[in-house]
């Protein structure tokens, strides 16, 4: 039975990927959280892992005792969750929400573990030096986000990367597609946590509807298929049924196809190269009739084009573009700022002169904090 852990274990990809793992047979080695101690509770309970780690050291001080029955051992704060990282499983699944799961990632790689990656915050703030640190390692890095999964999955019986003409990545376009940029000035987060096609955490359910899940998909395709930026191209496909295409040089083009549902690319990055039965609906074409696709308006959706440039100039851009949309989107979620101040933040980021050569994991945290701290700045 091969082992897997999970980081962030009680969101929304983590307990979707807990459904899979029973599903598929896995052993549950360690599971990570920030602060939910109910929901990790019934997870030792059900799972039996050997560790769990929260970040919060208050909730994990509460969970030992709540767990002290059981053989499951709890760790607390960052150093918890990367040795927990560090565990030594089959597969690591990081389903981490933002830049808390960069340093579980790069444990997670140097203990030799193959990585389940959801956690896309990861590869734009840090993506050569991911990318880097998975080659030193002999590691593989499979995506669990569905598009770069539909890419990995058309990429399939490839035998020449020469023969791959661009990356095709398909957006739904959130709940504000087709509004001006006046109408967005008066959007409300229960309109933008209102996503039409998917069910998600709250921070990627806006990012959706800023479009910078986009930009911050253009990045991670980037690294994960090792393609510059001139050939990844973006289409909106309202339905969420092709996941996204690839082209090749005769002009043929490979798509992956299925109901939007995140058990199927959460499936495939746990059991590659094998697939097996999923609990996850037919697609039944019909019931959809029309698919339909569209040029992004990247003049009203602004992070979408902010993100293709903070990669074109590499270096800790991304990083900056990472920090700020994190802090923008967090206040817009507090009911700090409005919803137009989000792509506001993210362009003021990159205003900034910034390193575009060669970076350690100490510059990106650095770079994050500086650009934390200037995005407050900008509202207080
Ligand atoms: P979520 O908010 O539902 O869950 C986030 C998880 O991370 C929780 O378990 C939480 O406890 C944990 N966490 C939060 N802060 C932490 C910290 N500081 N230290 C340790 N753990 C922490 O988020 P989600 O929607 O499941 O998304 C997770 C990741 O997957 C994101 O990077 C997102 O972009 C990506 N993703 C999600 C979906 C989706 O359908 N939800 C699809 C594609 C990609
Ligand atoms: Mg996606």
């Amino acid at each position: 039975m091969k082992s897997l852990t999970i980081l962030g274990s009680t969101g929304s990809i983590g307990t979707q990927a807990l459904d899979v793992a029973k599903l598929c047979g896995f052993r549950i080695k360690a599971l990570t959280a920030n602060s939910r101690t109910d929901i990790i509770e019934r997870q030792i309970r059900e799972f039996a892992p050997e560790k769990v780690a929260l970040a919060d050291e208050k909730a994990a001080a509460d969970l030992k005792v709540r767990v002290s029955d059981t053989a499951t051992k709890v760790l607390s704060g960052r150093e918890g969750v990367n040795e927990c990282a560090f565990c030594g499983s089959d597969t690591v699944l990081n389903s981490i929400v933002g830049i808390a799961g960069l340093e579980p990632t790069l444990c997670a790689i140097k203990a030799g573990s193959k990585i389940a990656l959801a956690n896309k915050e990861t590869l734009v703030a840090g993506g050569k030096l991911v990318i880097d640190t998975a080659r030193e390692n002999k590691v593989d890095i499979l995506p669990v986000d569905s598009e770069h999964s539909a890419i990995f999955q058309s990429l399939q019986g490839c035998r020449d990367r020469k023969q791959i003409k661009k990356l095709i990545l398909t957006a739904s376009g959130g709940p504000f597609f087709g509004k001006t940029p006046e109408e967005l000035e008066t959007v409300t987060l229960e309109q933008a946590l209102n996503h039409p096609n998917w069910s998600m955490g709250a921070k990627i359910t806006v990012d959706s509807a800023t479009m910078m899940n986009k930009g911050l998909e253009l990045i991670e395709a980037a690294w994960l298929f090792d393609m510059s930026p001139d050939y990844i191209d973006i289409v909106v496909h309202r339905q969420s049924v092709v996941h996204s295409l690839v082209e090749y040089i005769d002009n043929s083009v490979i798509a992956q196809l299925g109901v939007p549902d995140m058990r199927i690319p959460i499936q495939y990055a746990l059991t590659y190269p094998d697939r097996c039965v999923s609990s996850v609906r037919e697609l039944k074409l019909w019931e959809y009739g029309t698919l339909t696709f569209e040029q992004p308006d990247y003049e009203t959706f602004k992070c979408l084009k902010y993100a293709g440039e903070a990669l074109r100039r590499g270096g800790v851009y991304p990083a900056a573009l990472n920090a700020a949309n994190e802090k923008a989107n967090e206040l817009f979620r507090n009911g700090k700022i409005r919803f137009t101040d989000i792509p506001y933040a993210v362009g003021a980021s990159l205003e900034k002169t910034r390193n575009t050569g060669s970076y350690t994991f100490e510059d990106i945290t650095e770079t994050d904090k500086c650009v934390r701290s200037e995005t407050e700045d900008l509202f207080a």
